[in-house]
């Protein structure tokens, strides 16, 4: 298992360097989008990577390009690995009809974040000071380094600040959190976080919304500050420390909480999301829950301590039916917090019920629906859920 170890670099008159280097490598990155849109134009095929390759080799000994030699010539094919999965990402999503993803283009140095080396290019020194491009740099080590280093990443924030990541091989990794053989489904929401099925909730500190005066004040700020001067330039710092600030809160409460679930479930089924879908209609929130994030989140803790996250498709109607009897309410908005069940008069709590029918699944209604026989009830259950097939894990 690969586990990513990231340190701060102490801020030194001396990261100026590491700011030239992150800036080169933008410079080979637009030359390379060049490279590739004019083989394009010319072709009208992809440029192969290792051509690509090949001839930034040969670029490197030319007048005028002497600075790519500087740049190690792993971080250089990295940074051409880059540009090829962006293009191959951008391809598969094409062929699916997802017109959303665009293909790799120049990107402004200063928005720039890292590069990568392999094995070469760097050195530990000591246990927090490592050797980068013939310079030592010296980290806070805030934890000790586990496995074996594959990669080292140099990484400047939107603050300015360097961070070392080292990505290692841990081998595999023992499980901290003990089996407890229950299973859960679980609700996201906009009103609620997370809903189970036995009524629990979790709800989301929302950093976002609670920083707004914070960054609403840096906002405004920075309005105010000359173009160009180098107030404006504190003022724009000043306003990505607040964002930095309420990213590091999430992310914090994200992990426990996702840790907290882990420890309750072995096995959690959860609504796969379209969430650029809902982004597009609520907008902020949305973005300030990253649900998305989350999710990522658990499935990380769930798995490295061998336990699942399993996902229903996003047609399975959770919300609609109702767990207990089937009955799907074709009318249910999403104002409803709760909703009288015409057919069994029971009064069904949105997301919990939701959280219910993620647990059982289709397997569940279908033994309920046939129970029943009678046509008028038959009738009110949608095709989908007569179908036995399970949805598939993740
Ligand atoms: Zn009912």
């Amino acid at each position: 298992m690969i586990k990513h170890f990231s340190y701060k670099i102490y801020r030194k008159p001396k990261n100026k360097h590491l700011h030239r280097l992150v800036n080169l490598h933008a410079r080979l990155y637009n030359h390379c989008i060049a490279l590739h849109k004019r083989y394009y134009r010319l072709t009208g095929k992809h440029l192969n990577q290792y051509a690509l390759m090949r001839h930034i080799a040969r670029l490197k000994q030319r007048e005028g390009f002497e600075w790519i030699g500087g740049l190690g010539s792993q971080s250089v094919q990295d940074v051409i690995q880059r540009i090829e999965r962006g293009y191959a990402l951008f391809f598969k999503e094409t062929k699916r009809g997802n017109k959303r993803i665009r293909p790799p283009s120049f990107r402004k140095a200063r928005t720039y974040r890292s590069f990568t080396l392999k094995q070469a290019g760097w050195k530990l020194v000591a246990d927090n000071i490592i050797r980068i491009d013939g310079r030592t740099h010296k980290f806070s080590l805030s934890r000790p380094i586990e496995g074996q280093i594959k990669t080292v990443t140099t990484k400047r924030d939107s603050v300015g600040d360097f961070w070392v990541c080292f990505a290692c091989d841990v081998g595999d990794v023992e499980p901290t959190l003990a089996a407890t053989g229950n299973t859960g489904g679980m609700d996201f929401g906009l009103k609620t976080f997370l809903t189970f099925d036995d009524g629990s909730t979790i709800e989301s500190p929302e950093c976002f919304k609670q920083a707004s005066r914070l960054i609403g004040a840096a906002n405004r700020s920075l309005s105010r500050k000359k173009l160009g001067s180098r107030n404006r330039s504190k003022a724009l710092k000043r306003l990505a420390r607040v964002h930095r600030d309420v990213v590091r809160k999430r992310d914090d409460w994200q992990w426990k909480a996702a840790r907290a679930v882990a420890t309750t479930y072995d096995v959690v089924w959860i609504e796969d999301l379209n969430l650029t879908g809902m982004k597009a209609r609520w907008g902020r929130k949305v973005s300030d829950l990253a649900f998305g994030g989350f999710v990522l989140k658990l499935d990380y803790v769930l798995k490295s301590n061998g336990k699942t996250l399993s996902k229903r498709d996003r047609y399975f109607a959770s919300s609609q039916t109702h767990f207990a009897c089937g009955f799907v309410n074709k009318e249910l908005t999403l104002a409803d917090r709760e909703w009288v069940c015409p057919l069994c008069g029971e009064t069904v709590q949105r997301d919990v019920n939701a959280a219910r029918m993620l647990k059982h699944g289709r397997a569940m209604l279908t033994a309920l629906s046939v129970s029943w026989g009678g046509d008028g009830i038959r009738q009110a259950l949608p095709a989908a859920i007569v179908d036995t097939q399970e949805s598939p894990s993740l």
